[in-house]
């Protein structure tokens, strides 16, 4: 690049001057740019992109739609994309779930899904208004939702802007029943109002995995102690836990459900936040002063929604599950030659998504030294990989070949023999 760019990138540090590839094309795996390499796409563009890049059916129900109605208030008013979307959402998932309330983006999906809870219990007179999080979370980076996340680098000069909240302990392999007897102690409290998880895998926070069975007693706990419960599954929703939502693998139906990321296949920005009838009707009412006060200006933009429109259609009608349980598959078995490799520990699946830590000497987490070696490494490999710290994860679309998974593991393999 010749001249500097005014672009002031999201969790860059421009002093490093390192370089920033310029991206023309994107199609499938594979993203093509301007200096004529292919890139693959193995953390799916930050784990948007679900079906590939530049799916036609997608394509087309955006091009198809801005022509005819690009965008409109959403306050009073309504449009078909978004009324067929949130019939069809609350026909797709659990059906205690029946109230779809749109936003732009996962973190904002959070925030929504926080002032819910907060007004569930305002609105009937309770003084409840205690969120409680589990350690090592992320659930976006807008201040409520940096509030409920992990504290670390990423928010120590804001700290002083986040509010407090009740801390449950990760349920390490052995250590499940400390994390219960935390999330009873902190249900039991009065102010207790939600929990809200990332279930089955916390992405950011290192691509932490528990099982089903810990989730399950978890909702229980929750529910046994009147405490509301919120899933994020901006992340782990469609798909990408080898199931549509990852609660399912639970029986798990939470009070709120956060989705965002590839809920339009990861073509453009949308969220939605779907509620219990309870939630809903908290603030159903003739007084205008129980309403649910949140809108951005975006909301349910008709051409998001009809990109939404087609991820689903895609779900109902191409084999999107056989793909996935392919990817399982073919993810584990790179798992288990990954696992052997010299400096590979704690190997790690959850459905499409694997993770590796690489022993360093030079101390862990998401700042080690080696992150900014691998990033340089995997970029030279034309692999876009990010990892997190030391942790090496693969979080690939599910139209990925064979031949680029064993370009992934072979680049993997380079700085993990
Ligand atoms: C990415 C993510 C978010 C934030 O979503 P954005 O669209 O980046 O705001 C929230 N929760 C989880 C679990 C995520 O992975």
């Amino acid at each position: 690049m010749t001249t500097r760019s005014p672009i002031w990138h999201p969790f860059t540090q421009h002093g490093l001057e390192e370089p920033i590839p310029l991206v023309t094309r994107a199609e499938g795996a594979a993203l093509l740019t301007a200096d004529g390499r292919r890139v693959i796409d193995a953390i799916s563009s930050w784990w948007v992109t679900t079906h590939g890049h530049g799916h036609p059916r997608i394509a087309a129900a955006i091009a198809d739609q801005a022509s005819r109605l690009d965008q409109i208030i959403f306050a009073g008013w309504t449009h078909e994309p978004a009324e067929t979307l949130a019939r069809d959402l609350v026909a797709m998932m659990p059906p205690a779930l029946p109230h779809v309330f749109f936003s732009d983006s996962g973190s904002t999906a959070v925030e929504v899904a926080l002032k819910m809870a907060l007004g569930f219990w305002a609105n009937r007179g309770s003084p409840r208004h205690r969120i409680l999080v589990m350690e090592h979370s992320y659930h976006g980076d807008t201040i409520g939702a940096m509030s409920i996340g992990a504290r670390g680098v990423f928010n120590r000069a804001y700290s002083p802007l986040l509010f407090d909240v009740a801390t449950i302990p990760f349920p390490a392999p052995g250590q499940e029943q400390t994390t219960y007897d935390a999330l009873a102690a902190a249900c039991a409290a009065p102010d207790a109002a939600a929990f809200i998880v990332e279930p089955l895998i916390l992405g950011a926070g290192g691509m932490l995995v528990y099982p089903p069975a810990v989730l399950a007693e978890m909702h229980r706990i929750c529910a046994a102690l009147d405490v509301l419960f919120i899933a994020d599954e901006v992340m782990t929703g469609w798909g990408r836990t080898g199931t549509l939502l990852a609660c399912e693998q639970a029986g798990v139906v939470p009070d709120i459900l956060c989705l965002a990321k590839g809920l339009t296949g990861g073509a453009i920005p949308l969220a939605v936040t779907l509620a219990s009838d309870a939630i809903y009707d908290a603030h159903y009412s003739t007084d205008r002063a129980l309403q649910f006060f949140h809108s951005s200006s975006y909301t349910a933009n008709p051409i998001a929604c009809a990109a939404a429109n087609a991820n689903l259609a895609i779900w109902r009608e191409e084999p999107v599950r056989e793909r996935i349980a392919t990817l399982v598959e073919r993810q584990a078995a790179m798992l288990a030659r990954l696992a052997t490799l010299p400096r590979a520990t704690n190997p790690r699946q959850c459905g499409t998504m694997i993770a590796i830590d690489i022993a360093v000497a030079d101390g862990a987490g998401y700042m080690a030294d080696i992150a900014p070696r691998l990033l340089a490494h995997f970029r030279e490999a034309d692999v876009l990989l990010r990892p997190l710290g030391n942790t090496v994860y693969v979080m690939p679309p599910y139209c990925i070949e064979e031949a680029d998974l064993a370009r992934i593991e072979a680049v993997i393999g380079e700085v993990t023999g």
